[in-house]
């Protein structure tokens, strides 16, 4: 650059940081006076001197991004003057010449003591696969003592959320995974319900940018066409409201884009289908001791006026969310039939929903907390910490499964308070008391109420089990189990019937074939190809279990009798461990494609030292990709793989792009679920067009059918996604099947 231009970029520059920095103090105002703003100015001046000359990936001085952090301190936390200055210097004693000592000699122990906490976090990253685990494991360590650190370190991660377009696509999608599976739920569970919405959103940007453009564009599309109608409706209730004398406000909510999402994979359904997209919140001007009674004023209102869904009442009046969330939620009909959700809280009980443990907290004296909830959930945190037996990987886990969820309480018939996470069933909860109680669960008394073993579990709800001696764990259970203990037992009795079966499958065969001196060493491969299934404890499961074309088993063995050599094209994926990073990076370049980095999948699967994931089991036509996991090697994931995620914010640094190539002869397990109306024939009628008309091998099929209607589970064997949709195209012709879908996940991982 030339002198001028040198200078102009300066000017630019200079302009920025003061325009950013104004933004600051008008910030901050509210929560600090003079002199703390004194101090503010002067953290702001020290940061701008330590990041001088440095830059970000976008191209704009460095200071922006301490500037930014700090404003969401500010503004959208509501933290005090300490918080502000050291999310403005959050980042000089990591990437700076400034010592932690130069910290405390300035600005105090107490901000240097923070600002530790920060550095810590984000410092070390060493070359082991787990850093991102380890680093977690810190963070939460850090947690423990002063919870500032975490809430300055969620500004953070938020603004590099905000600003991601500058990453490379492989940190995307690490920085992405990592903020859904844990920055998210972590500001959930501190009650920060517009920060954990924006970050979730922000994720689901980077990691499926399609789902979400195309959710927006129909979000907004809605807006526009459905704003007359909810101004109206808004009005009707705030004529109402006024004439019983209520003080208040209404805000019109639209259901934020990952909540979409998330609502349409959860419960496999159309963005048309999602009928709360839109809901009003109507909070009360009122005093601590009359808001419940006034809540439920307003509830008695809307119901004299509207019908209302009893099923959609939802009371955290009486039994607030673990995470201090208080309102009452009530779903009402508008004109023409419309479902509209309302939710009542008062003044206080809306700030608590906004600004979470932060509205509770007495930031400004200390960094102890005194509110009872959040205290206990500490405890519980350091507990887990101080767990000698597990590593920073299964300390995540299980920080993820068990304490950063939201909560329900249930309990037993005798009052015994049992906590579980949220949408927990009946088998969770029969779990939770007891394994043998969990194995032969066939349902439960919900509140006196006779409800199926999958029944979704309420806050507040009493749960008497029913058991029967003849009941034995399913595979379809794991859809309806929630908590890892209740999968993990269920798993496990799985596992060990499956191994009974291949060992039976596996007896029949040799003594099937006992008098023939057939090649022990070919003779797999050619069965497999012969019966196009991926793997040889496949080939004896579906012998074992009875699910084996005999008369085609028969083919073989008089083929082979004979002498005949049966054509082996690929066929069978042998797996090899990469056990260092060393041998990966090596195996790598040799996976390679010619003209892209890409992993090729499909190319040379003879010696294929690659495995298809067993959570998402990937069909050749899916968006893959490729994670390198020590301890299993390389596993192909679907790209909206939960386990994808989950590997992906552990194990960032060893995401593989994957593309496919032509395969021979391997097939893919896929599960489709049918749903439609139950009639004479039905399961005859989906069979034979899965093996007689497309020729597709069967590994199980699970039904269920309350009352009139069908469910059933079907696991085949598939060449493709072509094939898959015309096997979906086909089974949707099939009269009274009402909808066919994929299982996003077949089974969940056991990484
Ligand atoms: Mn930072």
């Amino acid at each position: 650059m030339s002198e001028t231009a040198l200078e102009r970029q300066a000017e630019t520059d200079r302009k920025a940081i003061v325009n950013a920095y104004r933004g600051l103090v008008r910030a901050s105002y509210p929560h600090t006076h003079k002199a703390e703003r004194r101090d503010i100015r002067r953290a702001f001046e020290y940061a701008l001197e330590a990041h001088e000359g440095a830059r970000r990936k976008s191209g704009e001085p460095y200071i922006l991004h301490p500037i930014a952090v700090a404003k969401i301190v500010a503004k959208e936390i509501g933290l005090g003057a300490t918080s502000i200055i050291c999310a403005l210097m959050h980042d000089v004693v990591e990437d700076t010449f400034v010592e932690l000592s130069d910290i405390t000699r300035e600005f105090g122990k107490e901000v240097a003591t923070i600002i530790d906490g920060l550095t810590k976090i984000s410092g070390v990253f060493d070359h082991k696969s787990s850093a991102q685990a380890e680093n977690f494991r810190k963070m939460l360590l850090t947690l423990s003592d002063d919870l500032r650190v975490i809430l300055i370190k969620l500004a953070d991660r938020l603004h590099n959320m905000r600003t991601l377009e500058f990453m490379k696509r492989e940190s995307q999608l690490k920085i992405a995974s990592e903020t859904i599976y844990l920055y998210a739920p972590l500001a959930n569970r501190l009650g920060l319900q517009s920060i954990k919405s924006e970050l979730e959103d922000l994720s689901l940007r980077y990691m499926n940018p399609g789902m979400f453009q195309e959710i927006d564009h129909k979000l907004q599309k809605f807006q526009k066409e459905s704003r007359y109608y909810i101004q109206k409706f808004t009005k009707n209730v705030r004529d109402q409201l006024k004439a019983a004398g209520l003080k208040f406000h209404i805000l019109q909510r639209y259901k934020s884009i990952y909540s979409i999402y998330s609502k349409m994979m959860r419960q496999d359904i159309h963005f048309e289908e999602v009928y709360d997209l839109f809901a009003i919140r109507i909070i009360l001007d009122t005093s601590v001791e009359n808001e419940k009674l006034e809540c439920l004023r307003v509830f008695s209102i809307l119901t004299e006026h509207y019908k209302y869904n009893p099923e959609r009442y939802r009371d955290w009046l009486t039994l607030p969310k673990a995470n201090g969330y208080e309102a009452l939620h009530v779903t009402v009909m508008g004109p023409r039939g419309r479902w509209i959700e309302c939710q009542i809280r008062s003044e206080r009980m809306d700030r608590v929903a906004e600004r979470g443990v932060a509205a509770h907290w007495k930031y400004k004296e200390s960094g102890q907390l005194h509110e009872g909830n959040f205290v206990k959930w500490l405890g519980r945190i350091r507990d887990l910490l101080e767990n000698p037996s597990l590593n920073a990987i299964e300390v995540v886990k299980e920080f993820k499964t068990n304490l950063v969820t939201d909560e329900i309480f249930a309990f037993t018939p005798k009052g015994d308070l049992v906590r579980l996470p949220q949408n927990s069933t009946v088998l969770d909860f029969a779990y939770e008391i007891h394994t043998n109680i969990g194995h032969q669960c066939i349902g439960a008394k919900v509140n006196n109420k006779v409800v199926p073993l999958k029944y979704t579990l309420q806050n507040g709800d009493q749960v008497e089990i029913i058991n029967s001696k003849k009941q034995k764990p399913k595979e379809e259970w794991l859809q309806y189990a929630r908590t890892s203990k209740a999968k993990n037992r269920i798993k496990e009795h799985i596992r060990k019937q499956r191994r009974e079966v291949i060992q039976n499958g596996r007896k029949i065969f040799d003594w099937k074939i006992r008098n023939y001196e057939f090649d022990t060493n070919t003779i797999t491969r050619e069965l497999l190809a012969f019966f196009n299934l991926p793997n040889e404890s496949e080939f004896f499961f579906l012998l074992g279990s009875h699910k084996l074309d005999n008369a085609k088993l028969g083919e073989f063995i008089d083929l082979k009798k004979e002498g005949h050599k049966i054509p082996v094209q690929g066929g069978r994926l042998q797996r090899k461990r990469l056990a260092s990073r060393a041998e990966f990076e090596s195996w790598l370049q040799r996976h390679k494609g010619v003209d892209s980095d890409a992993l090729m999948i499909g190319q040379d699967m003879e010696v294929s030292d690659y495995q298809f994931a067993a959570c998402c089991q990937p069909i050749k036509g899916d968006d893959i990709i490729g994670i390198f996991n020590p301890n299993q090697g390389v596993e192909i994931h679907r790209v909206n793989c939960k386990t994808a995620v989950r590997l992906m914010s552990n194990f960032g640094r060893n995401i593989l792009k994957a593309k496919w190539t032509e395969l021979h002869s391997i097939t893919f397990l896929a599960g489709i679920k049918i749903h439609g109306t139950d009639r004479q024939g039905m399961m005859g009628d989906l069979i034979k067009v899965m093996s007689s008309k497309m020729k597709l091998n069967i590994r199980s099929i699970t039904i269920d059918s309350p009352d009139e209607m069908f469910e059933g589970v079907f696991k085949v064997f598939v060449k493709s996604t072509d094939e898959l949709q015309e096997l979906k195209r086909r089974l949707k012709a099939v009269p009274g099947v009402l909808g066919v879908s994929r299982l996003q996940e077949i089974e969940e991982n056991q990484s």
